[in-house]
């Protein structure tokens, strides 16, 4: 496995934030949004080799937007935020659904489940201005060349400025900061020898093999 890539702060993910995704996990949605974060080590990046992580059997892609943070301080609203915003990729949240269930069941924590080494494919950023509209970006992903996922962010439960307010209210942001904001429905399993693309016409396209 080569060296994980820690050049960021911190990876905060969102949980349940799209209907259709809330639905196929038959959950209901949250009043406020669903956060837990990955630690930067778990990143990887484009044409890099996943390996299967060997404590639990389903593996599962979830390909969502990703915001990168650029300066530091809160959102003080949902325009406000949008200033704190510097660039936009797509990633992919690995998540051992096994686990997670196991987890869930008993009340634990997500960590084993979703922030296990190399469980944050990470593509390349873009440098986000007001010209794009973070409530219309399309994206989705492939596994084998097979639609799995796709969708636009304006389907998102909580917008991306509405979750930088919320992030706000418990950390303050800092330059560096990711947000991955939430999966769309079509999350499937990945086996060993699989290839999974995430791509956004906006932002790319970006690879990455299942290995042993
Ligand atoms: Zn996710």
């Amino acid at each position: 496995m080569s060296k994980p890539d820690a050049t960021y702060a911190r990876i905060f993910c969102v949980g349940l934030n799209y209907l259709d995704h809330i639905r196929e996990l038959s959950n209901t949605p949250p009043e406020k949004p669903i956060i837990f974060m990955k630690p930067a080590t778990c990143i990887v990046r484009p044409g890099d080799k996943i390996h299967f992580p060997k404590h639990g059997r389903e593996l599962q892609h979830e390909v969502e937007i990703v915001v990168r943070i650029g300066r530091e301080g809160k959102a003080r609203d949902e325009k406000d935020a949008l200033s704190f915003i510097d660039s936009l990729t797509v990633g992919l949240d690995l998540t051992l659904r096994d686990v997670q269930n196991r987890l869930m069941e008993n009340g634990q924590p997500w960590e084993i489940a979703k922030a296990f080494d190399q469980s944050a494919p990470l593509g390349n950023f873009i440098p986000y201005n007001r010209a794009v509209d973070l409530n219309n970006i399309s994206f989705g992903c492939r596994v084998n060349g097979e639609h799995r996922q796709q969708r636009n962010t304006g389907n998102l439960v909580f917008s991306i400025g509405m979750l930088l307010v919320e992030l706000g209210r418990i950390w303050t942001l800092y330059p560096g900061d990711l947000i991955y904001t939430g999966t769309p429905s079509g999350v499937g399993f990945l086996k060993i020898g699989d290839t999974i693309e995430a791509e956004s016409d906006l932002i790319g396209s970006f690879s990455w093999r299942i290995v042993e």
